[in-house]
């Protein structure tokens, strides 16, 4: 990281901060990860400090160090309202654009405190005083982990500073396989490692907890795959009564739209998902090699995020969304049968 902007980081740190840590909406490992990792960090330095989430997330998160502490908008509106109100410091966790966390963005956008952005997604918004932004990072959690460096910091990476930013990286790089995964990475993961963060159980953690309802689910997914070879592209869909039928719960549909990505010579995977309650579609792209998927997104569904994977919405219904997307595909045609 550039050593201008941790000094400014520093600067504003110089004296004890009333501060929020704020991650965006729909959290994910890397989200909430990165802000309880900076958490630990700057509450061992004796900052006051309160994480705050848009909404819940995964229960396969919720064994993280310090889970328990984090506050949602959604729940806990006027506790996150005031905290917000009397903040001196808001740093704003692995999201580009205030919009990232839904309904509190109006309450950030009135906050007077100073902001400041860590964050791995292409286009930043420009609202932080400081401003760490790095599309080549693998994760949030790893630049808080660069970010704790600079500050010199090393020695004061516990074992739950250490656990959140391993379960972070891990769940964004799909387990140190995405491009984005450099040496740099690995030597970030050997040092948390050393600092306490018990690999094998992490990993078990997140991934070997699936319901039975979450395979079935997966089994439906699974079964809804549509493969469009001339485009190089595979889609699924699930519907409302297909999340219903199999009890949906927060975090069941994390990673498959990886399965559509794995057919061979696809290059291109989407996964549409009915929300009936936001009366939306919500859709996850991912791309191998150069095709844009946070271009694709950003053009066509309201989205965003990295080359490789990006999310957007529709507020038609998913057959709808669906056709369009077909629609779409043509003029990409070229685009997707270059692509490497
Ligand atoms: P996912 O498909 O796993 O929800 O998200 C993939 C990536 O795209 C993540 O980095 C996420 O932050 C970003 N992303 C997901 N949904 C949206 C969206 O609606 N807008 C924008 N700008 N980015 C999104
Ligand atoms: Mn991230």
């Amino acid at each position: 990281m550039k050593g201008e902007i941790a000094e400014s980081i520093q600067g504003l740190l110089e004296s004890k901060r009333r501060i929020v840590v704020v991650g965006h909406k729909n959290p994910d490992g890397d989200a909430v990860g990165s802000c309880l990792g900076l958490y630990f960090f700057l509450n061992g330095r004796g900052h006051d400090v309160q994480v705050v989430m848009p909404n819940d997330f995964p229960e396969f998160l919720k064994w993280l160090p310090g889970c328990d502490k984090i506050l949602t908008y959604e729940k806990n509106t006027a506790q996150v309202k005031d905290k917000i109100a009397n903040s001196e410091l808001i740093f704003t966790l692995d999201f580009n654009a205030l919009n990232r966390t839904g309904d509190l963005a109006e309450v950030l956008e009135n906050a007077t405190a100073d902001f400041v952005m860590i964050d791995h997604h292409q286009q930043p918004d420009d609202y932080a005083i400081a401003t760490y932004s790095d599309v080549s990072m693998s994760s949030t959690s790893e630049m808080v982990f660069h970010l704790i460096e600079e500050l010199g910091g090393d020695d004061e990476i516990t074992s739950e500073i250490a656990t959140n930013l391993y379960a972070g990286i891990m769940t964004d790089t799909g387990s140190f396989r995405f491009p984005a995964t450099t040496a740099t990475t690995h030597r970030a993961i050997a040092t948390l490692i050393d600092h306490g963060a018990k690999n094998s159980e992490i990993h078990q953690n997140v991934y070997d907890t699936n319901s039975h309802n979450r395979l079935k689910l997966l089994g439906v997914a699974l079964n809804n795959l549509v493969i469009l070879p001339e485009f190089r592209t595979a889609y699924i869909s699930i519907s409302q009564q297909e999340l219903d039928d199999n009890h949906f719960r927060k975090g069941d549909t994390e990673g498959f739209v990886n399965y559509a990505l794995s057919v061979q010579n696809v290059v291109f995977a989407v996964i549409f998902i009915e929300n009936k309650q936001e009366k939306i579609t919500k859709i996850s792209f991912r791309s191998k090699g150069d095709f844009s998927v946070n271009q694709f997104a950003r053009e066509h569904f309201n989205g965003g995020g990295h080359t490789n994977a990006a999310g957007g919405r529709s507020e038609k219904s998913m057959a709808e969304t669906i056709n369009e997307f077909i629609t779409i595909l043509p003029h990409y045609k070229n685009a997707l049968k270059n692509a490497s």
